[in-house]
């Protein structure tokens, strides 16, 4: 409790001006502040994440609090089943859903450059316009270029790739929306870090913190539910399904990108140009990344159509399921290519391959791909704090 003179003093120095008051809690805010009172009372999901161990440091919960620990939150739905004040209780104490919808807003709030942060919210029609922009963009190209009109669209290239489009021209389309995705993504989580460090006891990233988050991150360990068995899906049961999803999505992702890179390394630095036969990298790369997406895109699509519908944000299913279905599209047409070389249906596959891949480059910074950043700088943040003295020294760490 804060003594009289305290108070008085704070109320002096706001009147100077040399407080500036915090910023007021959304409404999703507000309610996530208010279930965390009810949760830093009872304790009893101390054990399943993160977010509770972080929330034992904290009497209060500002704006910053809540966004850092809103990402903090996997949506592993262990929390809600385990709740004694969960709907239809009057505490109505439901972490997940709100944790859901503050997490949401964070994504908009921080945006870069701040306009396109509404794209988040109408994220299903942004993903649906930049795949259609993206296919016109290769087709109506593709018969430009050959000058053979439509039917250049069916017929087996001697070419290949860059028969049809020459390579000069795929990296000056790609590179600048490659190169705005990254710059966009990084400067909404630096807007985003410089927030949450200052509520996160403003402490110097270590060398351990950095290894312990890493290790969370890339072994998604929140999602193994606090004891190894997985997190809740469609009902209280666990299962390891999310995980495993996640990991064959995730790491799909960058054995492809890591197919990309390697190809553009031989390409510039030991000139040879694609195609590649196999038992050649890239080939190699892409097709196991493209399989291991495609495999973890199915199920996660499966997942969430089953998916308890007190866990999430419905608002943002448009945005999760969207962007699960770019990346199958983008995965399944990069396979297709694979058995389609030298035949007619090839320039078909790859105007659909490289529509897919541009529409998923320009709406990463954009779209749910942003989850795994903000949340990966959370983890970051509360590895280095929990090796901080806990602040009230009440919870354990
Ligand atoms: S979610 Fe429910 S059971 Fe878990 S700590 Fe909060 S109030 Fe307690
Ligand atoms: S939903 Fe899962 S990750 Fe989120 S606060 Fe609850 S237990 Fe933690």
């Amino acid at each position: 409790m804060q003594s009289l003179e305290a108070l008085t003093r704070d109320a002096r120095a706001l009147a100077n001006g040399d407080i500036v008051p915090a910023p007021p809690l959304s409404a999703a805010e507000a309610e996530v502040a208010r279930q965390l009172q009810i949760c830093n009372a009872c304790r009893y999901c101390e054990g399943f994440c993160a977010v509770f161990p972080a929330m034992t440091r904290r009497l209060e919960f500002p704006q910053a609090d809540l966004h850092f620990m809103a990402n903090l939150c996997h949506n592993c739905g262990a929390c809600l089943h385990a709740c004694q004040y969960a709907p239809p209780h009057e505490f109505a104490v439901n972490i997940p859903q709100a944790m859901a919808q503050v997490r949401g807003q964070t994504y908009v709030d921080y945006a870069w450059p701040p306009a396109l942060g509404r794209l988040y919210q109408r994220n299903g029609l942004t993903l649906s316009l930049a795949l259609a922009a993206g296919l016109a963009l290769f087709l109506v190209l593709a018969v430009v270029l050959q000058g053979q009109g439509w039917a250049v669209l069916w017929q087996a290239h001697s070419g290949g790739f860059y028969g049809l489009f020459p390579h000069n021209l795929l990296v000056s389309l790609f590179a600048p929306v490659f190169l705005w995705a990254t710059l966009a993504l990084g400067l909404g989580v630096r807007r985003f870090w410089r927030d949450i460090t200052p509520a996160t006891s403003g402490a110097p990233l270590s060398a351990p913190a950095t290894t312990e988050a890493a290790d969370a991150v890339l072994r998604l360990r929140y999602l193994d539910g606090g004891h190894g068995e997985g997190c809740a899906n469609e009902d209280d049961a666990y299962t390891l399904a999310r995980r495993r999803c996640h990991h064959l999505t995730f790491y799909g992702f960058l054995l492809c990108f890591a197919a990309t890179s390697v190809a553009t390394a031989y390409h510039y630095l030991l000139g040879l140009p694609a195609p590649y036969d196999l038992p050649s990298l890239p080939k190699l790369l892409g097709g196991l990344g493209g399989l291991s997406l495609a495999l973890g895109t199915a199920g996660l699509w499966r997942l969430n159509r089953r998916r308890h519908p007190d866990h999430g944000d419905a608002a943002q299913k448009p945005m999760d399921l969207g962007f699960i279905a770019l990346l199958f599209l983008t995965a399944t047409s990069g396979l297709a290519l694979w058995a389609a070389r030298g035949s007619a249906a090839l320039p078909l596959l790859l105007c659909l391959h490289l529509g897919a891949v541009m529409a998923l480059f320009a709406t990463l910074p954009y779209g749910k791909f942003a989850h795994g950043i903000f949340r990966s700088a959370s983890l970051l943040r509360h590895a280095v704090e929990k090796r901080q003295p806990n602040p009230i020294g009440l919870g354990s760490d």
